[in-house]
């Protein structure tokens, strides 16, 4: 068994969280290679190193007194270090960082030393060698990721490197300077590490113990999610659940590897498991997941005969792309057809797409649902269990809630629902009351 670990902000934010990690990590000799993330806040009100850092940039930038700031950062360091007694040649490397932030560094190297420090320290602390993300994680010359150079590299190296650490969310440009991965990216490296070394499995180490079936702020106690499919993850992160970037997906994902979810403060628990498929039928929920969001609107269409006109769906499509507006969801009818989009593209152009479409498609009905929230009832298992949708939508009738749009995907994986926002809170408890896991 071969294991890769990433270990998010707040899972090294102090030297009490590099214990937790690092008892983690010497519980199972498979735990070999160690992603690291920067020092994340300690509690609510606290800074990331990552925004530290950004500010400095910024301040340096502006030609304003970065110092304050930047020894904040330092402090942490050398905190850390200091509480878990270990000598490194810290103030040196430091000092380096603020000469290149006096002589114009660029932002993204300024952004990653969060995760150079944190890895070179918690590679000393658990005495195993530190390999940096600049030497193994390459970006080709358009600023994506050059998986094959990468692969090759990282393959290589940690073939004569038993254990490692990596600092994570950065790698290099092909004329060496430093690129980093959008915010939350060592999720990223952590995955890509992953698929380099052909690992049986990615431990993703944050704050939570795993997804939950609702959002907690709206549903009471929501049931963790166990068992989750790749797609499924990613049609409930695309309505808004998120606990890992969206991106980290696709390296562990291209070969099959398993990602689990884990928390680095109740390491007892099992975490969520997102997988490429389930094996039995016993895994499956009839509904895994249930997540939401507000700010869309619909554009909803009407023309007798449309199915027999040619080019209509074509000639609707052209006219919001002509104005630059991008659909989420399609659902159409015999001689309907909505577009549902995000509110934030119809700003501003409302009068001007109504204008447009009655030009373009002369239709019989034009109307506009604005405020409207979507929920996405996401379940491999609902394939094969008739009535889903009844009981979806016989539990939104019992609260008297209207349901304006629905969505069933061909893949059956998942139904989308549109109901008034206001209804958005009661309709995501009324439909997780329904498939919520026996007691
Ligand atoms: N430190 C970076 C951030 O705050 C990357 C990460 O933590 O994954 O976004």
């Amino acid at each position: 068994m071969l294991k890769v670990l990433k270990f998010g902000g707040s899972s090294l934010a102090d030297a009490d969280q590099f214990r937790k990690a690092a008892a983690i990590i010497k519980a199972d000799p498979d735990r070999r290679y160690v992603v690291a993330s920067a020092p994340g806040k300690r509690f609510y009100e606290d800074e990331k190193i990552t925004d530290l850092l950004l500010r400095c940039y910024q301040l340096a930038c502006d030609r304003n007194p970065f110092e304050e700031t930047f020894q904040r950062i330092c402090d942490r360091f050398k905190a850390i270090a200091a509480a878990l007694q270990l000598s490194l040649p810290l103030d040196e490397e430091l000092e380096r960082v603020k000469n290149a932030l006096q002589n114009g560094a660029s932002a993204d190297y300024v952004a990653s030393r969060g995760e150079y420090f944190n890895a070179l320290i918690l590679a000393s602390y658990l005495e195993v060698p530190f390999l940096d993300a600049a030497e193994c994680i390459f970006f080709n010359s358009s600023g994506r990721p050059d998986t094959l150079r990468t692969n090759t590299v990282l393959e290589n190296r940690l073939a004569m490197m038993p254990r490692a650490v990596i600092p994570g969310f950065y790698g290099a440009m092909p004329d060496g300077s430093i690129k980093t991965f959008s915010r939350g990216g060592s999720d990223i490296t952590g995955s890509i590490v992953a698929e380099a070394v052909d690992a049986d499995l990615y431990e993703n180490w944050t704050d939570v113990s795993g997804l939950l079936m609702a959002d907690p702020r709206i549903v009471e106690n929501p049931a963790p999610i166990d068992v989750i499919t790749y797609r499924e993850l990613r049609e409930l992160s695309y309505m808004g659940a998120t606990v890992l970037h969206e991106e980290a997906v696709f390296p562990v994902r291209r070969s099959g590897i398993p990602i689990n979810i884990r928390n680095t403060n109740q390491p007892e628990d099992p975490g969520t498991m997102i997988v490429p498929h389930t094996e039995t039928e016993q895994q499956e929920r009839v509904v895994t997941g249930i997540a939401g969001k507000t700010g869309f609107a619909a554009l909803y269409i009407e023309k007798d005969m449309m199915n027999s006109e040619l080019g209509y769906g074509r000639r609707v499509l052209e006219t919001l792309e002509r104005r630059g507006i991008n659909f989420e969801h399609l659902p159409s009818g015999i001689d309907t057809i909505t577009v549902v989009v995000s509110s934030a593209e119809l700003e501003g152009k409302m009068d001007a797409v109504v204008a447009d479409l009655k030009r373009a498609v002369r239709p019989d009905a034009l109307q506009i649902y604005d405020n409207l929230a979507l929920l996405a009832v996401v379940g491999r298992g609902m394939i094969r269990t008739p009535g889903v949708a009844a009981r979806v939508f016989s539990a939104l009738a019992e609260k008297g809630i209207n349901v304006r749009m629905i969505d069933q995907g061909s893949s059956e994986l998942n139904i989308i629902i549109g109901v008034a926002a206001e209804d958005y809170p009661a309709a995501l408890n009324a439909i997780y009351q329904e498939f919520k896991p026996e007691e």
